[in-house]
């Protein structure tokens, strides 16, 4: 996946359009709560910029459904943007009506302009050719660098990529190295940890790493499913039964690759789905009726542990138990500490987990976090993201 970055085009004097991903949280009154979104975009657009580049940025937030609503205007971002680079940064009060047109026909070198929420039109979830032209109108040439929706066929991440030359931002760029790296040729020995809610959301991962990894261990709610499977006794824990005989193929298909496959041994269980109730640990075979398990106990942590050790690639991808229940979070923040101490590249899917490790501080002791929940699970499955696809070929 050789992909066309900004440094591979000639940019100076030129109206460049770049994609970004500004959905950042907000709270009720449209304040910023993380604006670690933006701070991703700043080297690309610095980029841009020292390169005497016209900057038109566009990016969409929260789900407007192709209606203009005043609750998703990028105005916040306009202003955190212009705040962080020190430079104005003029809004468009549309995305390609008349005051986008004003604003980008008039620009100097250096200059920037962000549109307006792209999904304000009705066509950009449709990837509507229209819009995608209007798009393309504004500039001479195309950056995506929205990692986070490059699995989303839109508008402004893939059709306007058609009638401009495209290329691909730093961002994009570093998630396609460690992504892409990680799958084609990782150093070994390469563990993948997968957990999270459902087994249905990541069968497709979990048959391409068994192709590809030494160790796969796997915890969180799906583990149970797993158990059940081999017919222990999960309690009420959270089960798909309709995916029993595929978890059973799983584990088979494991075996005959070689593939260690690592399940809980032990299981921390309460009586509700909640943090007030009465807990104990149990083995994981074994689960109480009426009990259910929300996080993995010490002789699995013991046990993933020793996993680990050695390991010079590790994919980790979804939660180890319930990590929003501070009771429920030891897992998988004791499994975070653990990647932390290793000498080996470490790659977080985005999502939750990601969500996770940023809450627990541990953030810059993982070698990559994808900015990408959807984007990065179906990047691992090896599935083709239209976003990416549309870009140039080096
Ligand atoms: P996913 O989006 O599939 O990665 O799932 C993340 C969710 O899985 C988080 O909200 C966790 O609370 C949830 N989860 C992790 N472990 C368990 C468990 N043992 N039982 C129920 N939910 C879980």
């Amino acid at each position: 996946m050789n992909k066309k970055n900004v440094k591979d085009i000639d940019v100076d004097g030129k109206k460049v359009l770049v994609r970004c991903d500004f959905n950042v949280p907000q709270d009720e009154n449209g304040n910023i709560t993380d604006n670690r979104r933006i701070v991703a975009a700043l080297p690309t657009i610095n980029y841009l910029l020292e390169h005497n580049a016209k900057v038109i940025l566009c990016s969409h937030l929260g789900r407007p459904k192709g209606e203009v609503n005043k609750k998703y205007s990028l105005k916040p971002v306009a202003d955190e943007l212009s705040k962080l680079l020190e430079k104005e940064v003029k809004l468009a009060s549309d995305v390609v009506g008349e005051s986008a047109k004003n604003l980008t026909n008039n620009m100097q070198n250096g200059e920037i302009v962000l549109l307006e929420n792209v999904r304000f039109e009705p066509g950009e979830e449709k990837n509507d050719e229209e819009l995608s032209k209007a798009l393309a109108a504004l500039a001479e040439v195309y950056v995506n660098d929205a990692f986070g929706t490059a699995h989303r066929a839109h508008s402004s991440t893939t059709g306007v990529a058609s009638f401009l030359p495209a290329v691909s931002g730093f961002l994009i760029e570093k998630e396609l190295e460690f992504l892409g790296s990680s799958l084609d040729n990782p150093v070994r020995p390469f563990v993948a940890i997968l957990g999270g809610a459902k087994v249905s959301d990541k069968i497709g991962v979990i048959e391409k790493l068994l192709d590809k990894v030494d160790t796969l261990i796997i915890g969180g709610g799906m583990a149970f499913t797993f158990l059940k499977s081999q017919g222990h006794k999960i309690g009420k824990s959270i089960c798909e039964e309709d995916k029993l005989d595929l978890a059973r193929e799983l584990i088979e298909k494991a075996n005959t690759k070689g593939v260690k496959l690592l399940l809980p041994i032990d299981t921390h269980i309460t009586t509700e789905y909640s943090n007030d109730y009465e807990d104990k640990w149990v083995e994981s075979q074994d689960i109480p009726d009426g009990w259910e398990g929300l996080d993995i106990g010490p002789e699995t942590i013991k046990m993933f542990e020793e996993a680990l050790q050695g390991a010079k690639t590790v994919v980790w991808n979804g939660p180890l138990g319930v990590c929003e229940f501070d009771k429920f979070k030891t897992g998988t923040y004791e499994i975070a500490k653990v990647l932390g101490t290793l000498d080996a590249t470490t790659i977080i899917g985005g999502g939750d987990s990601a969500a996770a490790i940023e809450k627990m501080g541990l953030s810059d002791k993982m070698t990559h976090i994808s900015t990408g929940g959807g984007a990065s699970l179906e990047f691992l499955e090896g599935k083709k993201l239209p976003g990416i696809e549309a870009l140039q070929d080096k």
